[in-house]
């Protein structure tokens, strides 16, 4: 509890005995009234000042303001009424403070609970001098220095392992449970507690561009996309309340002179309390409360889970999701291929290897990664030059002087070569030395573990349509396809014609408010992620282009996660229309009612704090994943 929240308890508390002891103590009627000023002074002195500060500043809707009119007005009615009973209008400023403070401080609990479940922020980086180990902020690293991380710390910025093997717990990044081992020459990301050895690490990136900043940074902007409920509920606010305190006007004018003119029954002070239950119920505090903190708690749930949504407007979006389209490689497969064969080739299989390895040595893609792997020698990258990458076909350059081309078809076409096909299982790597073709390397990729699974689960997700996209050739994509069972599969497409078809996918659709996810590893598909309603990357330990482009980035490659996110986010909205609908309902009723003269100002304050209460405990439930 923060110190305000304290002396507003201790507010609290002193006013309430203050309005028993008026109610319990044998003394006439008014002596009392020293009693229930004090009590509701002591609680409201705050909500007085800022509505009068309100008026002077022109802005009469707020909040304080209603509260100060609709207490103020009660103890008005009772003095008219030489009533003196002011227990009402005390009551209702007491339990108006009780909402508030609740709120405040279950808003604060959770929204520190949320970031607590992402709790990655390193606080200090170890660095060795003189022997010694010195603690540094993280900032003050530089890139390439050597840290020292303990067991039981946290990286605090990513490198490349030197010394030492260990156990990581990666849990707070991507959900995952089981600890991954590592040794020298590995990459470690920032956010992952070390477990078991000491590890010393040369840093790779700075802080601020380290894993967890970029993590952090995403979730503390998250919030600041607003969904269209959202916006919805401000906009909502916006004529909520005016609307109410004119009805609660023309409740307090109209029938008083109906009766002076029409001669119609009921006494003013009747319809002024009305009007004043009117402005009690007007202000639309519980909403505009729960809603955004139900997508804070679905966004914090999904990041405790390795799902980072980047915005609350994605969020809403993930919900709608029907279709979900994928890219291949390295999203529903590992990415990692293996060499099963070479053909035709007039070089030693070696050499051919070499020629490719190094004409590939610059692409990111997993095709060039894995040649490289294969080849399984030092690269010198000095031997080649002019490299040239053609995305969704393969790579050109200068190998020793040679003109080296290594990709698919589509290359050989462009560079005007025949090829021979291949005829066995498999994705083909062609090969043309100076302008020779040189043969192919058949390579093959392995299915991700649990990618059937994760199929499926779309389909329990409520997902009607999957789609696989890929610049492989046809008879590998149609295999994989049939094997994940995937509805619907285009191969054979340049990056550019992978956007063309996500168009077509979400022109197709029947229902406009459906909408169509692309999965993909954020390697050369990025123009996709970007134009699909949502995109969602794979892979991204690390990847910063994916980082950037996605809506959505799975910290660990798990596809399964894809189904995990769309639960999430359906029960989050759930969540938000639970709450608009039970909110508006409870205010209508008690609108009505009020009118009626059948709900006074008790009820109205009892249903306003009460409805915020269960709203806010209801928003929290956003935040807890259901397992399945
Ligand atoms: P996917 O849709 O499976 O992710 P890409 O669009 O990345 O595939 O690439 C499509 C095809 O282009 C690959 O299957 C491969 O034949 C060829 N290709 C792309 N990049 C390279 C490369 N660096 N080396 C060789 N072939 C490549
Ligand atoms: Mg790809």
């Amino acid at each position: 509890m923060t110190k305000k929240q304290k002396k507003m308890l201790t507010r609290i508390l002193i006013s309430a005995a203050l309005l028993i002891l008026a109610n319990l103590l044998p003394i006439p009627r008014l002596w009392k009234i020293p009693l229930y000023l004090a009590s509701y002074l002591t609680v409201g002195y705050d909500i007085l000042r800022k509505a009068w500060k309100g008026i002077c500043n022109r802005r009469p809707f707020d909040e304080c303001f209603l509260m100060a009119v609709a207490t103020l007005g009660a103890i008005g009615l009772a003095v008219y009424e030489r009533s003196w009973d002011f227990n009402e209008a005390v009551a209702v400023m007491l339990f108006y403070q009780i909402g508030e403070f609740f709120q405040a401080y279950a808003v604060g609990k959770s929204r520190r609970n949320i970031t607590e479940l992402m709790d990655i922020r390193p606080d200090y980086a170890n660095i060795e001098e003189d022997g010694k180990l010195v603690r540094v902020d993280p900032d003050e690293v530089e890139v390439g220095s050597i840290i020292v991380v303990q067991p039981g710390e946290k990286i605090p910025i990513d490198g490349v392992v030197e010394e030492g093997s260990s156990m990581l717990n990666t849990g707070a990044l991507t959900g995952e449970s089981v600890p991954r081992s590592c040794t020298v020459g590995d990459e470690v990301i920032s956010g992952c507690i070390n477990l078991v050895g000491v590890l010393k690490i040369r840093t790779t990136r700075e802080f601020g561009e380290s894993t967890v900043s970029k993590i952090l940074e995403l979730v503390e902007n998250a919030s600041s996309r607003k969904s269209r409920s959202e916006e919805f509920i401000s906009r909502f606010a916006r004529v909520y309340t005016p609307a109410v305190v004119y009805s609660a006007l023309a409740l307090a004018l109209l029938p008083p002179l109906g009766r002076l003119l029409l001669g119609l029954p009921g006494e003013w002070s009747t319809w002024l309390y009305r009007a004043l239950t009117f402005l009690v119920i007007s202000c639309p505090c519980a909403l505009v409360v729960s809603i955004p903190l139900s997508f804070f708690a679905g966004i914090g749930g999904a990041s405790h889970e390795g799902i980072l949504i980047k915005g609350s407007n994605y969020l809403e979006t993930l919900s709608q999701v029907k279709t979900v389209v994928f890219d291949k490689t390295g999203t529903l497969t590992q990415g990692v291929f293996e060499v099963s064969g070479i053909h035709h080739s007039p070089f030693e299989d070696l050499k051919l290897l070499e020629y490719a390895a190094l004409v590939e040595s610059a692409s990111a893609h997993p095709i060039s990664r894995s040649l490289q792997r294969a080849w399984g020698r030092e690269l010198d990258r000095g031997r080649v030059e002019n490299i040239q990458e053609y995305s969704g076909e393969g790579v050109t350059g200068t190998v020793d002087g040679h003109a080296v081309a290594a990709g698919n078809t589509k290359l050989m076409r462009r560079l005007g070569l025949a090829w021979k096909d291949c005829h066995s299982a498999g994705t083909v790597v062609h090969l043309a030395v100076d302008g020779v073709y040189a043969g192919h390397i058949l390579i093959s990729d392995l299915e991700k573990p649990g990618v059937r699974d994760a199929v499926r689960a779309l389909k329990t997700a409520g997902v009607r349509k999957t789609v696989m996209l890929t610049g492989d050739r046809k008879a590998v994509a149609e295999q994989v396809a049939a094997d994940l069972g995937i509805h619907e599969v285009h191969a054979e497409l340049l990056p550019g014609e992978k956007v063309e078809r996500v168009e077509q996918l979400m022109a197709g659709r029947a229902d406009p408010r459906e909408r169509l996810a692309f999965v993909g590893d954020g390697i050369n598909d990025a123009p996709v992620l970007a134009r699909a309603d949502i995109g969602i990357a794979m892979g991204a330990l690390g990847s910063d282009a994916a980082i950037e482009a996605a809506d959505v980035v799975l910290m660990d490659d798990d596809p399964k996660k894809i189904a995990t996110g769309i639960r999430i986010s359906r029960k989050c909205i759930r969540i938000v229309y639970e709450n608009i609908v039970f909110a508006l309902g409870v205010k209508f009723a008690c609108l009505i009612l009020g009118a009626l003269g059948i709900a006074n100002m008790w009820a109205a304050i009892f249903a306003d704090v009460g409805v915020m209460v269960i709203a806010v405990l209801n928003a929290i439930r956003a935040l807890r994943v259901s397992q399945e």
